[in-house]
């Protein structure tokens, strides 16, 4: 797919153009001028956009069933609990090797093409009798839990259903405290949390496997580790702490996401970012105080050659299709222990975040085939490198020389209400 932009519109003038761009897309606010090319033609803003066309939770059950039944069993699934609002949550678990990886979507309800690439992945790895899916059954065992944040999914929106009252109702101990600091109950990316609560499930894992809430981790903060206070972010931590009992370590660990829409390469401000990639999200634990405990275990250097293995697969595609090319590394400098990411890193795991482009109030569904297939392309050359063993051979300094994620051109990113959210 070409980028949706400036042949048509920078022949013609600004005032044709602002009214070409009122009349096609209504929620951009700037008009154009000279030597934006590509600013006017892409927001943030929050709309009401068609999803559809992705999976939601009722085909998600059907999808994994037919896999276990086409799959003759190879496809494992089970239900490993339920959401806040009683959804079922499912795990999808393929081949019998002794490497375990594990595969999360929708974390954020509204960052949806890691279910559908997920999908594909299981499909391919549990059916295909391919010498490279024999081999991925043969040295992997892959654990994929699309779709973990369903009532999120179910209504579209970043945070999960859930009171703060629920949450003291099942720790009592957290009566009196604070809520936590990543509570909505404000407007947010266009979703109205005000009748509907809830959290941002990415904030409250903890690097402690075990650890249980206390008041007095209350509220916490961005830079904190998290609770496990939602039922979602506790149904992945029983799974990551039952692959360790069973494996050892789980060797891999990948979250999908999706980030802002208008990000823009570094070196050219016409081509929109496809999807940034990282390795590493929480300060060195050797040299962070209350962290310590962790430096034997993290591995970044790992992380590193997952992410390469990732970055040359999509490369390798962009004579294909030119979008594969424009992967950068997302910005190095967060320190997020509360997250699935910052918290399973700690414990060992290569880990690996996506950011495909654009949530659904920014670009809804469009693009959902060439971006998932962004996502199936990144997670099947990264799984393959490490079933082949080639992810050792990799280089760890081919991550640092990643292009970083240019800026954000939207317009909804230049005014102060409107916060972007990956
Ligand atoms: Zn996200």
């Amino acid at each position: 797919m070409p980028s949706p932009r400036r042949p048509l519109l920078a022949a013609v003038t600004g005032a044709t153009l602002l009214a070409l761009v009122s009349a096609t897309t209504p929620a951009i606010a700037q008009p154009a001028s000279a030597g934006a090319p590509a600013a006017e033609q892409c927001s943030d803003e929050p709309r009401d956009l068609p999803v559809h066309e992705f999976t939601d939770h009722r085909e998600l059950g059907n999808e994994l069933a037919r896999l276990e039944r086409v799959s003759a069993g190879a496809v494992d699934v089970t239900e490993i609990g339920r959401s806040n609002r009683g959804r079922e949550v499912w795990a999808a678990r393929v081949g019998t090797g002794p490497k375990a990886v594990l595969l999360t979507s929708e974390i954020h309800g509204n960052e949806k093409t890691g279910t559908d690439a997920i999908l594909q992945v299981l499909d391919f790895v549990g059916t295909s009798d391919t010498a490279k899916a024999k081999r991925m059954r043969s040295e992997l065992t892959i654990v994929a839990i699309p779709k973990m944040n369903p009532d999120g999914a179910e209504l579209d929106r970043r945070g999960n259903d859930m009171r703060w009252d629920e949450v003291t109702a099942r720790f009592p101990q957290l009566r009196g405290s604070e809520p936590a600091w990543n509570y909505y109950t404000e407007p947010r990316q266009g979703d109205d949390y005000s009748q509907l609560p809830g959290f941002d499930v990415n904030r409250d894992y903890n690097p402690d496997l075990n650890y249980e809430p206390k008041a007095e981790d209350f509220p916490g903060t961005s830079a904190d580790t998290g609770w496990y206070i939602t039922p979602e972010s506790r149904i992945v931590r029983d799974v990551y702490k039952g692959l360790t009992a069973e494996f050892g370590k789980v060797d891999t660990y990948v979250d999908l996401h999706h980030q802002g829409a208008c990000y823009v390469m570094p070196d050219d401000p016409d081509r929109f970012v496809t999807m940034s990639i990282s390795g590493k999200f929480v300060d060195d634990p050797a040299t962070t105080p209350g962290y310590e405990q962790y430096a034997d275990t993290y591995d970044l250097d790992y992380a590193k050659q997952l992410n390469v293995a990732v970055y040359n697969a999509l490369q390798g595609r962009a004579n294909n299709n030119p979008l594969f090319g424009n992967i950068t590394l997302y910005p190095q400098d967060t320190n997020l222990p509360g997250t699935g990411l910052g918290s399973f890193a700690l414990n060992g795991s290569g880990s690996v975040l996506f950011e495909v482009r654009g949530q659904t109030q920014t670009l809804g569904q469009k693009y959902r085939t060439q971006l998932t297939r962004t996502v199936y392309i990144g997670l099947d050359g990264m799984l393959s490198s490490i079933a082949s063993g080639q992810i050792g051979n990799l280089d760890p300094a081919v991550y640092d020389s990643i292009p970083p994620r240019g800026p954000s051109i939207g317009s909804a990113s230049r005014t102060a209400t409107h916060v972007l959210e990956d």
